[in-house]
């Protein structure tokens, strides 16, 4: 019975490739990699390795999660190490806990390598402090689309010092922009948008929430970082602060009390 490896690919460049997710893609007798994953990073598997994309091509699934979880459990019999490849971190935003929970149930064995989620590889393209002690105590990883269940944003855990990092933000940067007006967020809050962060393609546009949807679409895999840490100008923008007040039930309304 062999083990599989939920590793996580990183956001783009190859050398951020975590040194046990290198070497297991050397040892690995079987690849199962998502189509996030950079090409730089599937040159590092072993040319014998078996290697099959479960990723989504042009927003068609090519296998349902249980298919994927299913050929996790009967690769373990067949393979000492298996690899599962995520791009960015396998346990953010990437199906994991059900991969997991299948394994369980399975009683296969298993280990998870972190890597660096799109979040930090974006921050880092970009140059900017996510919990930028001036302008932020908080962040928060989150996505508008997500499947079914628990499925909306927390609007009352934003606040004036969020920093929202917003995965798949699809191409509709208008209603991007309009739900996060309707979450209580004023049109002045700074916004980057990061595509292909850490890799050659990478894009950053420096923008704001009222702007953003005139922004020139990027291509993805793109992410937002919302908030005032997301400008170039950190240290004007931490003078003016928002409080939250009480809106009766409403959307939460965010104003300037400098
Ligand atoms: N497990 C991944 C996230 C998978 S969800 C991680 O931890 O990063 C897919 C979303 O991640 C994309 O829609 C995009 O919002 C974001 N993403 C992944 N790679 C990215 C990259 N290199 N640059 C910008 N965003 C990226």
């Amino acid at each position: 019975m062999g083990k599989v490896y939920l590793v996580g690919a990183g956001p783009g460049d190859p050398e951020l490739l975590t040194r046990k997710a290198a070497r297991l893609l050397e040892q690995a007798g079987i690849v199962f990699h998502d189509s996030l994953v950079s090409r730089e990073v599937l040159a590092l598997i072993a040319p014998e390795a078996e290697v099959i994309d479960v990723g989504k091509r042009c927003g068609r699934k090519l296998l349902m999660q249980d298919e994927i979880n299913s050929l996790l459990v009967s690769a373990a019999a067949n393979y000492s190490v298996v690899v599962r490849l995520k791009g960015g971190d396998p346990l953010i935003f990437g199906r994991a806990g059900e991969e997991i929970e299948a394994l369980r149930n399975a009683d296969v064995n298993f280990e998870i390598v972190p890597g660096i989620t799109a979040a930090l590889g974006a921050a880092a393209a970009a140059g900017i402090s996510l919990t930028d002690r001036r302008a932020a105590s908080q962040v928060v990883i989150s996505t508008f689309s997500r499947g079914t269940e628990g499925a909306s944003m927390d609007w009352d855990a934003i606040t004036s010092t969020t920093t929202l990092a917003l995965y798949m933000p699809g191409p509709d940067y208008a209603e991007v922009a309009q739900r996060l007006r309707e979450g209580g967020l004023p049109g002045d809050v700074p916004c980057v948008i990061v595509s292909n962060a850490t890799a050659a393609e990478q894009q950053i546009r420096w923008t704001s929430v009222a702007r953003l949807a005139q922004e020139e679409k990027l291509p993805a895999p793109a992410l937002m970082i919302v908030g005032r840490v997301a400008s170039q100008r950190v240290r004007q923008i931490s003078e003016t602060f928002w409080r939250r007040d009480a809106n009766d039930g409403q959307a939460p309304r965010i104003t300037a009390v400098s």
